[in-house]
């Protein structure tokens, strides 16, 4: 008998993988969580049944979300990660020459263990050099921290649950305050094929604080539509601009697709301006 994992990505649209293996299943105290082997992508990470991250594809976004705000801002020595139990965006952080200090905040401690039982190459991260672990709420976190960071990255799941203020103005404001002078933010902001709200709430949100604020795109195919979009708020420095080219270079990011991933297709500048 074969054995399939669907995530309903919309309600009229399954993405499915074939599985040899569930690995966890458990319903923790803020989401049920999932570990399957899939054979196209590897190991795979569902939460309420939405996938992720997988081994196969965990690059593109980690990489994306990470390394375009690390190498745009001329010094981020302090970087706080809201979310991203997984441990991949803290591994691209600790890794960037410059940082000092990563802060990963994850609300459930479950999605960390299970990142340490089923995903080394995402929870190496955990214990390397100026990394730190905290279980707790992002969105008390960051109000409890006032002019802290140098870069504060979003790495939630879908508005939904604990992560619904994550995509809320007043949690902007607080990451506004939390962030030094010249400090910046970058959210995930969902796919502009079938969350064009999430894009206007996340982008109209930022732009209510950050003088300068960007949306850039990525191709992660385990996610809705395989098209993927980041927001950038800055208070000073240009997210399109690289700054640090020698520590540049991953398996999906390199100079040159920084500045790319910076030019839209027309619908999604159409969503933007009607968000505004
Ligand atoms: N890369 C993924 C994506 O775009 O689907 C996100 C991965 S990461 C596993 C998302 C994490 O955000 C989850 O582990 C979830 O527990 C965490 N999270 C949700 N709300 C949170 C909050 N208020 N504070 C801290 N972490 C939160």
């Amino acid at each position: 008998m074969e054995l399939w994992v669907t995530e309903y990505q919309t309600p009229a649209l399954g993405f499915s993988c074939k599985i040899s293996e569930t690995l966890r299943t458990e319903q923790t105290k803020f989401q049920h969580l999932s570990v399957v082997v899939t054979e196209q992508f590897g190991r795979m990470l569902l939460l309420d049944g939405m996938v992720q991250t997988t081994e196969k594809d965990e690059f593109v976004y980690h990489e994306m979300i990470s390394r375009v705000a690390l190498n745009s801002h001329p010094n981020p020595e302090q970087v706080l990660i809201i979310g991203g139990g997984d441990g991949g965006s803290l591994r691209e952080v600790v890794r960037h020459p410059a940082v000092k200090r990563g802060v990963l905040v994850e609300i459930d401690d479950r999605v960390v263990q299970a990142a340490r039982d089923f995903f080394p190459d995402l929870s190496c991260s955990f214990t390397e050099p100026g990394a730190e672990v905290v279980i707790a709420d992002g969105i008390q976190y960051v109000k409890d921290h006032k002019n802290t960071f140098d870069v504060i990255m979003v790495d939630s799941t879908e508005p939904v649950g604990p992560a619904v203020e994550l995509f809320s103005p007043g949690f902007y404001q607080n990451c506004f305050n939390a962030l030094k002078d010249d400090g910046m933010l970058v959210v995930q902001s969902e796919s502009p094929f079938f969350n064009e709200n999430v894009i206007k709430m996340a982008y109209g949100g930022i732009k209510k604080f950050f003088p300068i604020t960007k949306l850039y795109l990525a191709s992660v195919p385990t996610y809705p539509s395989g098209l993927w979009s980041f927001t950038v708020g800055s208070k000073t420095h240009d997210p399109e601009t690289v700054k640090f080219t020698e520590a540049s270079s991953g398996r999906y990011y390199t100079s040159d697709l920084h500045q790319a991933a910076f030019k839209l297709p027309g619908f999604v500048q159409n969503i933007l301006k009607n968000g505004e």
